[in-house]
């Protein structure tokens, strides 16, 4: 063995065995990028791609760095897929239900209209078969997933015009995340897919009508109150969307037991922050936004009813079309509906009766 391949496989024991000067130390021995979906300027859903850098720098002494970029840094929001596939970039961090169009197995790793919320998802994904599932279809892109944070159940967006039935949904231009635009086009909306950079200065100019995002805490940092005075609620199509960290498959082979361990505790760890983060921050949001004149609105009836009935027919569809799907979705379903069956008793009779005592 020479001297260089003694250091690269013997660690810095073997190192400072070969005597080479202690500076070695101080030197990642590996180095990735993570290419994100989103803004720096939120600190809670890009903010996880640097806890879980954080943490792996942290967890390896050092020996292991990972550089974090917001979408467009290194590639557009929507490519970072396409960027670990092909080994651009060794990690991305994304919510999956953006790549929908590619196939439409990527919703059901993120979030489908009427899905599973946040805790029932990561039960899915950690003591289902989720991760399982999840992980053979991502196979197909070359990549391995771990879960990367969840923001919860959604809000259901800014509104320039007040919805007040079904009707009024008719020719809405209306950016919406994943597959909640291809439930509402039968209802007559335009869906719209822009990142979330460039949603402002689209609803402020008025080329779309209606955006959502996320909840209080990122929409009022992204400024959205400015431009539409009507906020709706709940986001139906994402009760609990689990954002990912996408890692190139070769690049994850190649490392060691040791290393891998800390990815899997890094990314486990951010995404139980991400959560975290989003249900401490959205109350004063929501209060501060409200404060300055944000109309607080739940959707009407009719509109949930449509909407529900439109998603179960394209989820019937997507049965005798895709194959992928049919798989996934016949575990995900009965998931969902064992989940349903024990949160109505004890976890919704709490919550619902703690929201209407006086604290
Ligand atoms: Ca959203």
């Amino acid at each position: 063995m020479d001297r260089r391949s003694l250091i690269k496989n013997a660690g810095i024991a073997g190192v400072l065995a070969a005597g080479v000067a202690p500076a070695v130390h101080a030197q990642a021995a590996i180095r990735w990028r993570l290419a994100s979906s989103f803004p720096k300027s939120l600190d809670t859903i890009f903010g996880a791609a640097d806890v879980f850098a954080a943490k792996v720098k942290a967890m390896s002494g050092g020996k292991f760095e990972i550089s974090t970029h917001a979408g467009g840094e290194l590639m557009p929001a929507f490519g970072v897929v396409d960027g670990v596939q092909n080994g651009t970039v060794e990690v991305a961090h994304t919510a999956p239900y953006y790549f929908f169009g590619k196939d439409e197995c990527f919703a059901l790793g993120c979030a489908i209209p009427f899905g599973l919320n946040s805790r029932q998802m990561t039960a899915w994904m950690y003591e289902g078969n989720g991760l399982k599932l999840m992980r053979e279809f991502y196979a197909k892109y070359n990549m391995i997933s771990f879960p990367g944070g969840n923001t919860g159940a959604q809000m259901g967006g800014w509104f320039r015009k007040e919805i007040k039935s079904v009707a009024d949904i008719k020719g809405l231009k209306f950016r919406i995340g994943g597959f909640g635009g291809k439930v509402l086009a039968p209802l007559g909306a335009v869906p719209q897919n822009i990142p979330g950079g460039e949603i402002y200065q689209a609803l402020e100019k008025g080329t779309i009508d209606a955006a959502e995002w996320v909840g209080p805490y990122d929409d009022q940092k992204l400024g959205f109150n400015k431009v539409a005075p009507f906020y709706y609620y709940p986001g139906w199509w994402e009760g609990g969307p689990q954002l990912d960290f996408f890692i190139n498959q070769k690049a994850y082979d190649a490392l060691s037991a040791e290393n891998k361990a800390i990815v899997e505790a890094a990314a486990a760890f951010a995404h139980t922050e991400m959560q975290a983060k989003y249900d401490a921050r959205n109350p004063a949001a929501l209060k501060q936004l409200v404060g300055a004149g944000t109309k607080l609105r739940p959707f009407p009836n009719d509109v949930m009813a449509a909407a529900f009935k439109s998603a179960m027919s394209i989820y019937e569809e997507l049965n005798t079309k895709n194959e992928s799907w049919k798989k996934i979705y016949a575990d995900y379903s009965k998931f969902r509906a064992d989940q349903n069956l024990w949160f109505r008793f004890t976890e919704a009779t709490f919550d619902r009766f703690m929201q209407s005592q006086k604290l």
